[in-house]
């Protein structure tokens, strides 16, 4: 067991993936701006990096023994590497926040007051984002939008994962297991006192996003499917409408063949009715599939994340 003057007060997990230019840049920034907050540790989380991002930690931790990291054997996802730093971090709080600069770290202190008052979770707000495609601003608008439609709880709006958090809500949060992690929608489930700090969303400072459309889109999926039985129960309340809707349509049709002379039209209705009910069933059979395959992931009991090296962890 640590010393309690070994606790850093505030560790700051970062996840990093191919991010070689804006390593140095941010631990510059995040060291001005947390030198009023005591000892603080930096944990980077190398999450299988092509570049040569292992090498500048390396660097940084050779002349800094504060900062620490984990590497991973291979590229596990953003929400992954989140979970692997808040695994090891030792701090009374912690910091997550995103290593391309979008996350200004000059906003951290201010999370850090609000820690001070007594909230145990402090997320940033983007109140504006700059420098992100339209696209990309209105598909989060509108996810973040359906998933506090779908999961009842109230999880944030416009919240990524820049925040704050003590070291209770963190306790509980790493005895969270799931495979499929959407690191927000946990945090808001976890409860204790939750506010937010409003910041404005700065342009990436270097590279591309490493959120490809397939990452986004899984993200997306992971949020919903865990915290949303919605979608299951929703094709159950279609079939319902459907089945009560065509028992009108079939009542129509025995009447027609019993009290007219008129034949009944076949072609036309018989196909629609195949390929409409046929799409919907497809469509239901694939949300139900999505939760199966979550099932048997979960059922595996494979470990989260494979670690490579470490540099500082205390293990
Ligand atoms: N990231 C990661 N693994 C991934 C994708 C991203 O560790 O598979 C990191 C990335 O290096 C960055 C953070 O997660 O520090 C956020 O990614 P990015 O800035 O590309 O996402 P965006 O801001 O475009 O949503
Ligand atoms: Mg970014």
């Amino acid at each position: 067991m640590a010393l309690s003057e070994n606790i850093p007060a505030l560790s700051v997990v970062i996840p990093v993936f191919n991010e070689e230019d804006n390593v140095d840049l941010l631990y510059q920034r995040l060291h001005a701006a947390l030198s009023g907050l005591g000892s603080v540790e930096y944990i980077f989380v190398n999450d299988g990096s092509q570049d040569e991002t292992l090498p500048r930690v390396r660097a940084l931790r050779d002349r800094d023994p504060s900062v620490k990291y984990l590497s991973f054997s291979r590229n596990f996802g953003h929400q992954v590497a989140v979970t692997a730093g808040l695994d090891v971090a030792l701090g009374r709080a912690v910091v997550i926040i995103d290593a391309d600069l979008q996350d200004p770290p000059e906003v951290i202190p201010e999370l850090y007051k609000k820690f001070e008052e007594g909230f145990d979770v402090v997320y940033a707000v983007r109140s504006q984002r700059r420098g992100e495609g339209f696209l990309k601003k209105l598909t989060a608008k509108i996810f973040y939008r359906l998933l506090r439609f779908l999961t009842g709880f109230s999880i944030p709006v416009d919240v990524g994962d820049f925040r704050l958090m003590s070291r209770r809500s963190i306790e509980v949060f790493n005895k969270l297991r799931e495979r499929h992690r959407y690191v927000r929608g946990m945090v808001s489930w976890l409860g204790f006192r939750q506010t937010g700090v409003s910041y404005i969303r700065d342009p990436r400072h270097s590279g591309e996003t490493k959120y490809s459309v397939g990452k986004m889109f899984k993200l997306a999926t992971d949020g919903i499917t865990s915290f949303s039985n919605v979608p299951l129960q929703f094709a159950g309340h279609l079939g319902f409408w459907i089945s009560g809707g065509s028992l009108f349509y079939i009542l129509y049709i025995v009447a027609m063949k019993l009290f007219t002379d008129k034949p009944v039209i076949g072609w036309a209705s018989t196909m629609t009715a195949i390929i409409f009910f046929g799409g919907i069933q497809m469509m239901t059979l694939g949300v139900i599939g999505e939760y199966i395959g979550r099932i048997s992931d979960e059922v595996k009991q494979r470990p989260i994340y494979i670690v490579a090296e470490t540099g500082g962890i205390a293990s």
